[in-house]
């Protein structure tokens, strides 16, 4: 058996060595390192794939969330309203550009905001909800949306864990994570769903004044070569990284697809376990398992962790501390107590190995000794 790993990048690449290496020495040839034609053929593709208007590559998954901020016309204090179950970046963002995170409880079965305390949670200075489809599925967007048209207020996804994931509305119409707030945000790092080989993010929207607008900020807030409208960053998406990409994306459906059916074999195994509860995918979204994730109780998680790696298995907690207690936030206020639905998933969550390459008999292995080190 092939030793076990949470992300298998190595076995992915052996699969797609051919084209991945042409189209490296393709960009060595060329030197177009920087803007080459590959950033502007996978950003193309991109949009098609998503079936958005235009998709904006930037250096990684935070700087797009910054970028999404920095668009919108905001001033220091003004309020962002988020989840506290999630990596650090969503929330970074706000304070780095001095506005202020609000945060908002999630739901236990989704591990997503729960929408019903979105609208307690707005004042006046409110401006914002960056939603996070967390481990790969999609937020209540159609509540989402509708408390924020009624409170006027932008909607930037966090989607840097749900790349392929489907929202359906009520009406039947489908439309793609990210796509469906102003603007969506994505991280292309190497273990993401859709991931490059170095860093890379992008940026979403059908909103053509916020796309040239963000187009501009990626590049120094250049909007006619050497005359800058504002301060804007650097972050850009090199040419080996979009062609890297552009391969990658005709094989996201199928990766993704490799990643749910590990996740029905976990599903299966764990079923009606006393002490685990499987994820729970909401009717109206599809779960592309970005991670795997289980709740347990009445086990010692560290012992259980302690015991898998021995047997050659990683398992990693996402995420063990809640953004409101992490030092960082101190200045925020946030106490234990404060959003005692996340504090608990904190305390109870394992993400499992999860990624497109799982062969059966790793599978098999993980839910065995995953079983028995439970007892
Ligand atoms: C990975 C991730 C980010 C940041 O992406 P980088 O490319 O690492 O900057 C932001 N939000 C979430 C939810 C993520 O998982």
């Amino acid at each position: 058996m092939k030793p076990i790993q949470m992300v298998d990048l190595k076995s992915q690449y052996q699969k797609i060595k051919p084209e991945i290496d042409q189209c490296i020495a393709e960009i060595l040839n060329s030197a177009a390192f920087i803007n080459g034609s590959a950033v502007k053929s996978f950003q193309e593709n991109l949009e098609k794939y998503l079936s958005v208007k235009h998709v904006i590559s930037c250096g990684n998954g935070t700087d797009a969330l910054q970028v999404a901020l920095m668009a919108i016309n905001l001033q220091p204090g003004d309020e962002i309203i988020t989840t506290p179950f999630t990596f650090i970046a969503t929330a970074e963002v706000v304070a780095l550009l001095k506005l202020k995170t609000v945060f908002v409880d999630v739901e236990p079965d989704t591990f997503n905001l729960n929408v019903d305390l979105i609208e307690p949670a707005i004042t006046p200075k409110t401006k914002a909800i960056v939603p996070v489809h967390l481990f790969g599925q999609c937020c209540d967007m159609e509540k989402i949306m509708k408390i924020a048209e009624k409170h006027n207020l932008f909607v930037i996804e966090d989607a840097c864990q749900a790349i392929g994931a489907e929202y359906t509305f009520k009406n039947g119409k489908t439309q793609k994570a990210g796509t469906i707030g102003h603007i969506g945000c994505t991280s292309f790092f190497p273990s993401k769903n859709l991931g490059c080989y170095g860093d890379g993010g992008a940026i979403f929207t059908n909103d053509d004044r916020l796309a040239k607008k963000m187009r501009g900020i990626v590049n120094h807030g250049m909007f006619v070569r050497y005359y800058h409208e504002m301060i804007g960053v650097n972050s850009r998406l090199d040419s080996i990284q979009a062609a890297v990409l552009d391969v990658k994306l005709k094989h996201l459906d199928e990766y993704n697809a490799a990643r749910h059916q590990t996740a029905e074999y976990y599903n299966r195994a764990f079923a009606n376990h006393p002490n685990i509860t499987t994820p729970v995918i909401e009717v109206c979204t599809t779960h592309v398992f970005h991670q795997y994730t289980l709740r347990i109780k009445d086990v010692n998680r560290d012992e259980l962790i302690k015991k898998m790696n021995e047997a050659g298995i990683p398992v990693m907690i996402y995420y063990p501390v809640p953004l409101h207690l992490q030092k960082a936030f101190a200045d925020l206020g946030g106490r234990k107590g404060d959003f005692p639905v996340t504090e608990a998933l904190c305390d109870c969550v394992i993400s499992l190995p999860m990624h497109s390459e799982m062969e059966e008999e790793q599978a098999e292995y993980i839910v065995k000794r995953l079983l028995e080190n439970l007892v």
